[in-house]
């Protein structure tokens, strides 16, 4: 029997708190490993719920980042369904739902984030969904087929995601954003518009900077009643306007949060026995010299890794350049990158064609690419950001010109 000083505790059993638990046992097969989550699956990813599976195409357990027998196979002992209460710092333990202490050695806070509520009134009319889990798949679904009307709130990834579906689903479907354009908050406004166009021509309409005053219920239907006045009736409304970092549990423990609970490159909290991981962190990036907050799967799965190997005492720092993709129809889109700043964006490809890369410059330096199509180009742009020295304009935008060659400098 292990002491409890070797324990380590997993609060969030989702795709970060799992690779904790994975690459943790990888590298230590002797020591007691406790994952909690409060969701009823084993560790799934989240990027299929409003792709693939939402559309029907995949099944749930396609999600599953493991076999759900794989946790007990490798001694992860895996509490679904459970929710940590409270962590007691002075004690080295948690206080869990049902008022049960459990002891931990070191605590690994992945608790992920929840969507950001919609402060209408009528956002708690069941028509009014969010999309982040499996359980709210399973409610969204049924309401996906020919002639649903379908309201989404939100012009970002998880809006027009949902919108892809629902249109190849043969709804009717209107996107409500109080921004000017779509995507507003990480990429460039004429790629937004771009994505955005493909949109309108498959048949969304949009309502751009438009506020949301209700939404009401009139029979079976709810209505989205816009500032405007405009009504916009719909079966299901799905609201997708950011999300917003579980990290109550910290907070409530007094650990330095901000945005996010405040991490170094190695995961680890102004606690010495408590890291945190995934996108309930704000994190200390080496590359970019600057502490961000990130939900991507990329962050979640390898500053998990990180997180386990500092914890096995085998630290490395976790250090990508941040990268995020989203399918839409039949685009796939691949952004690489998290400038704060760029002064212009170069066109490698026809625009119209849907097949391009849009390279982000600030002054000489590369410093963001999102590709259209053209996953290829996302490697070769990481690397001329890397690398950092100056590109002409002239020849990023010549696709005649070997990027590859280029990023070889
Ligand atoms: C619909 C959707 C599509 C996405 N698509 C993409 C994509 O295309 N590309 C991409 O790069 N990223 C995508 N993402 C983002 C990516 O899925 C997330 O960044 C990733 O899931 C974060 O993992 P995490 O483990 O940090 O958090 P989560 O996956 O949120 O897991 C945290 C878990 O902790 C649980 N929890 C919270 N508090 C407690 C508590 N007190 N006790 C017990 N359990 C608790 C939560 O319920 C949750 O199960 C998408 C996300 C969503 C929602």
């Amino acid at each position: 029997m292990q002491s409890d000083r070797e324990t380590v505790v997993i609060v969030g059993a989702g795709q970060a708190g799992a690779w904790v638990a994975i690459t943790l046992r990888s590298l230590d097969p002797e020591r007691r490993i406790v994952l909690i989550g409060d969701e009823a699956h084993p560790p799934y990813e989240r990027p299929p719920l409003s792709k693939a599976i939402l559309a029907g195409k995949a099944g749930i357990e396609s999600a599953y980042i493991k076999p759900e027998t794989f946790y007990a196979d490798n001694r992860i002992e895996l509490m679904l369904n459970r929710r940590v209460r409270h962590i007691n710092r002075d004690r080295n333990s948690l206080t869990l739902d049902d008022g049960s202490n459990l002891d931990y050695g070191t605590l690994v806070l992945a608790t992920g984030c929840r969507p950001r509520p919609l402060p209408v009134k009528g956002a708690d009319l069941p028509q009014v969904h969010t999309l982040r889990t499996i359980a709210d798949v399973e409610k969204i679904a049924t309401w996906l087929k020919p002639g649903s009307q379908v309201v989404a709130i939100g012009a970002g990834f998880i809006g027009l995601e949902f919108a892809a579906v629902a249109i190849e689903a043969g709804c009717g479907v209107t996107i409500v954003d109080a921004a000017p354009h779509a995507m507003g908050r990480v990429i460039d406004k004429s790629v937004a518009e771009t994505i955005a166009a493909g949109h309108s021509a498959r048949g969304v309409d949009f309502r751009f900077s438009a506020a949301i005053d209700k939404i009401e219920a009139e029979g079976e239907q709810a209505v989205v009643v816009l500032g405007s006045g405009e009504r916009l009736p719909a079966d299901l409304v799905i609201v997708g306007i950011g999300a917003i970092p579980n990290s109550d549990l910290a907070e409530a423990a007094h650990l330095a949060c901000d945005d996010g609970i405040i991490v170094n490159a190695f995961g680890r909290t102004d606690d010495p026995k408590i890291f945190a991981v995934g996108d309930v962190t704000r994190h200390f990036n080496p590359l970019l010299g600057r502490s961000l907050r990130l939900e991507s799967w990329q962050n979640a799965q390898n500053q998990g890794i990180a997180v386990a190997k500092a914890i096995a005492g085998t630290a490395t720092p976790y250090a990508d350049l941040p990268w995020f993709w989203s399918d839409q129809y039949d685009t796939n889109l691949q952004i690489i990158g998290a400038p704060t700043t760029w002064d212009r964006i170069i066109w490698r490809g026809e625009r119209e064609s849907g097949k391009f890369t849009a390279i982000y410059m600030h002054g000489e330096k590369v410093v963001a690419g999102n590709s259209m199509n053209n996953p290829r180009d996302i490697r070769f742009i990481k690397q001329l950001i890397l690398n950092g020295t100056p590109v002409p304009d002239a020849a990023l935008a010549d696709p005649a010109t070997s990027l590859a060659q280029l990023a070889k400098g």
